[in-house]
């Protein structure tokens, strides 16, 4: 047998145990730069400038996705693939807490979408 590499190890923000990092799944908070370019360039087709620039100012400065790859940059956190886990996280928006921001539902959906696939 080859010899035992060091597999980095996270913890799970809800039950607070630790795993392998390969076995849990990263959610990040990215600025919202990137983002905001992307979605804007769909957005111009149907909204006006104006209601644009006023959107931007209240704009929060963050996103919050599913890092599938783990190596997206931000600030990341972890939740294991225990069922319980996802359903205290969703019940109590763990994630909100984690990020002290506000997590869109989406992103909960999608991570219980991820929790079930593997
Ligand atoms: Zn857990």
């Amino acid at each position: 047998m080859a010899r035992k590499k060091h597999i980095p190890q996270r913890m799970c923000i809800v039950c607070r145990v630790r795993f392998d990092k390969k076995d849990l799944t990263r959610v990040v908070k990215q600025k919202e730069k990137d983002a905001q370019n992307a979605s804007d360039k769909q957005k111009e087709k149907d909204v006006q400038k104006a209601s644009d620039k006023q959107k931007d100012t209240q704009k929060v400065a963050h996103k919050i996705i599913v890092d599938e790859s783990q190596k997206a940059d931000g600030r990341g956190a972890y939740i294991c693939k225990k069922a319980e886990c996802y359903e205290i996280l969703v019940k109590q928006k763990r994630l909100n807490r984690s990020f002290s921001a506000d997590v869109p539902s989406d992103v909960y959906t999608e991570l219980g979408k991820q929790l079930g696939s593997k």
